[in-house]
């Protein structure tokens, strides 16, 4: 017979995240006025501008039970929430890139897919697959924690629509250009060990990753690192969630003429696993690119 502990789902600070991030929003009460992104900081002046020493919700147990359809779920409590996110803010702090806060109005009115992409022949489509993307990553920010592959040419919007969902999810989501992470690496191996910046990026709990494919370093050394660590994240898909962006007729060029094919394809095919993974085309004369990345994955006995 179960007792009430093994009755009840244990959901962790990402879950909780998300429970709670849907919980501010229908429920005003003590959340009057409160909005997401959730900091330590927002957290702390709610409670003081209310007048609370402790948390009301949980009086300082650190955990909270919800009950769906009779069936009991604990989750951390939204003061415990708040804790780690200025933890996970504190880890990422070094390696993260700043970057403008954009909202989700923005694809619409700056994106070069809206000029020139309404007037070709493959408009309609690109615009379609545009606010398909758009809509699953939008989903992604409720806590659907699928992966995704936005691949397309430059202007198609697909580094705008990363930072909008690093702005959404500000701190728990870390932004990282491959280009700038190749100067991370580079200079943690000069220190000597790249065992800490390794540990990191495998988890941090929400990894997006701009413009893959521009981390190449002349050795392969950073193809080779991210490898690792996106290895080390696809071991729990669902607990890592990693977002990539990447410009494919570049990446092609690049695999073609030889420099670090076998890192950067292994990188790109754990994103092709349609298991945890959406792959999005957002410009047309990539399709060619993706049967090539296909061909390559069966040729090398499939990646599963
Ligand atoms: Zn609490």
């Amino acid at each position: 017979m179960l007792n009430n502990t093994e009755s009840t789902t244990q959901h962790d600070y990402l879950e909780s995240y998300f429970m709670w991030k849907q919980y501010v929003k229908g429920n005003p009460g003590l959340f009057a006025g409160f909005q997401y992104p959730l900091t330590y900081g927002k957290w702390a002046n709610l409670l003081r501008s209310r007048g609370h020493d402790i948390c009301p919700i949980c009086k300082s147990a650190g955990s909270y039970v919800f009950t769906f359809s009779g069936v009991d779920h604990e989750y951390k409590c939204i003061c415990n929430v708040a804790s780690w996110t200025y933890q996970q803010e504190q880890m990422t702090a070094k390696w993260k890139n700043a970057f403008e806060p954009t909202t989700w109005d923005k694809i619409s009115t700056t994106t070069a897919f809206m000029q020139t992409g309404t007037q070709s022949a493959d408009g309609p489509k690109i615009v379609a697959e545009t606010k398909k993307t758009m809509e699953s990553l939008q989903k992604f920010c409720t806590g659907t924690m699928r992966w995704h592959l936005l691949r397309g040419t430059f202007g198609c919007g697909k580094s705008t629509m990363l930072k909008m969902v690093g702005t959404e999810l500000f701190p728990i989501a870390t932004y990282v250009t491959a280009g700038n992470l190749k100067n991370f690496f580079r200079e943690e191996s000069a220190n000597g060990d790249i065992t800490e910046l390794i540990e990191m990026f495998s988890k941090v709990r929400i990894l997006l990753i701009d413009d893959l494919g521009m981390e190449y370093d002349g050795s392969g050394f950073t193809s080779k690192t991210l490898r690792n660590i996106i290895d080390n994240r696809m071991s729990f898909p669902g607990k890592f969630p990693t977002i990539a962006t990447t410009n494919l007729s570049l990446a092609e060029s690049d695999l073609m003429n030889g420099k670090n094919p076998d890192d950067l394809r292994a990188i790109i095919s754990r994103f092709l696993d349609a298991s945890y993974s959406d792959v999005h085309l957002l410009t047309q004369q990539d399709a060619r690119r993706i049967s090539y990345m296909n061909t390559k994955n069966d040729e090398n006995g499939g990646v599963q």
